[in-house]
């Protein structure tokens, strides 16, 4: 048995990056960049105005004002999307719309609000000053042509999708999503189309895990039921290592005669390199590897189940496509109540939780009125951390609290 800070700390140092892909730019959102993307051009590409407005010679409009308009010439019209043909001279402005290309001559623009157009167009009184230089976003000024303007490494956000776009980078190179397998052991298990007979029940967990997994950032592949049978499971297993980079298996790791997980892993030349913590819920938690591919042996307690994947599991599948922030943050709280342990195991307790003053959460225990299963955990967000020596937590303690958002 170890302590679950080592179980975390051999899981990320037998986890190996996946290979590099290119996607199309509208694939790539959830993806973490595996090289550098830089600038095919400069942008703003050229001086651009900013303002539906006036583009002249700020020396002409100095002393303009409501009841002293400057009074210039407008020699074109450009609208966004076409070059200007005219140099803008001394007592002449172009009429201009916003991201139109700044014609020469002129240095600054002025908005339409602070002019008045007379004569059909063909004049324009100027009714108050601007500074010179004013309303143009100059040429290269947001990025130089091959600057660097996305990191390897970088998660791609909707924002990303968005620079990548303007950058021109419609394949986007990424690591490719990690594939999880998962396969739910247990001869009592039935899918949930079924209503289970008597001494079934449905299978949960091989559902939430493929959930939580595609939250963690992978691709899934749901390997079915396997009853508690060793051929049955080494098939399986089997499939699940070569189809896959993570095999998921709920069930089949405690002590019991039908547990037979850990001796297919092993018959399928899966070196086991833990497969019990000293942490609570799940103590019976699998891992083993063969060559870069995983195996987690989850216990089939619900609970256990969805703490083990969030805790071991979401960090090795982070790890593998490149990401940096593996972990779930972690913040300080007090209990709203007195929390009870018996000592032993470091303990993981599902908990509904609030931000408060100075940093500070309160949490609440979900198990509360009830024990912590799947109904009741639906309402925590957060899993506050009990030492294992600890056996009475008082309210207002302070403990650590791992912040579980898109639980
Ligand atoms: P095991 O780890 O196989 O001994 O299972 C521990 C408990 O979890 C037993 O009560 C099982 O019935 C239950 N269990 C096992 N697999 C599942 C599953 N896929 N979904 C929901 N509960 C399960
Ligand atoms: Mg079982």
């Amino acid at each position: 048995m170890i302590e679950m800070d080592d179980a975390i700390r051999i899981v990320m140092e037998n986890t190996q990056r996946v290979d590099k892909v290119s996607v199309p730019l509208n694939d790539a959102l959830g993806g973490v960049l595996s090289e550098d993307v830089k600038s095919d051009i400069d942008m703003p590409p050229f001086d651009k105005a900013t303002m539906d407005g006036y583009a002249l010679q700020g020396a002409d409009i100095t002393n303009a004002s409501k009841e002293t308009p400057a009074i210039l010439d407008v020699i074109e019209e450009i609208p966004a999307g076409t070059v200007p043909q005219k140099t803008v001279r001394g007592g002449q402005a172009s009429r201009i719309m916003t991201g139109a290309p700044v014609p020469d001559g002129a240095d600054t623009v002025i908005m339409v609000e602070d002019t008045e157009s007379t004569d059909g167009g063909q004049k324009v009184c100027v009714l108050d000053v601007t500074e010179k230089g004013m309303n143009i976003a100059r040429h290269g000024e947001d990025v130089r042509v091959d600057q660097v303007v996305l990191e390897a490494g970088t998660v791609i956000r909707p924002l990303e999708i968005g620079i990548l776009a303007a950058v021109g980078q419609v394949n986007v190179p990424v690591y490719r999503q990690p594939i999880v397998g998962v396969v739910a052991t247990g001869s009592e298990v039935v899918e949930p189309q079924h209503k289970p007979e008597p001494g079934q029940i449905r299978n949960s967990n091989g559902y939430s895990m493929v959930a939580q997994a595609i939250r963690a950032g992978a691709q899934t592949r749901y390997l079915g039921i396997v009853e508690d049978d060793a051929a049955a499971l080494i098939r399986t297993i089997g499939e699940g290592l070569e189809t896959c980079d993570i095999v998921a298996l709920s069930g089949g790791v405690s002590a019991g005669d039908y547990d037979l997980v850990q001796d297919g892993m092993r018959e399928l030349g899966v070196e086991v390199l833990f497969d019990r913590i000293r942490m609570k819920p799940g103590k019976p938690l699998t891992f083993g590897v063969k060559g870069a591919k995983q195996v987690f042996g989850l216990p089939g307690n619900p609970v256990s189940s969805v703490v083990g994947l969030e805790l071991l599991m979401r960090p090795a599948i982070r790890k593998m496509q490149g990401r940096a922030d593996l972990h779930r943050p972690v913040v300080r709280t007090v209990l709203s109540e007195d929390f009870r342990q018996s000592p032993g195991r470091k303990q993981f307790v599902p908990a509904h939780s609030v931000a408060g003053d100075h940093g500070i959460w309160t949490s609440e225990w979900v198990g509360h009125h009830g024990s912590a299963d799947l109904f009741s955990m639906a309402r925590a967000n957060s899993l506050f951390i009990v030492d294992a020596e600890v056996e009475v937590v008082r309210a207002g303690e302070e403990l650590d609290l791992v912040l579980l958002e898109d639980w």
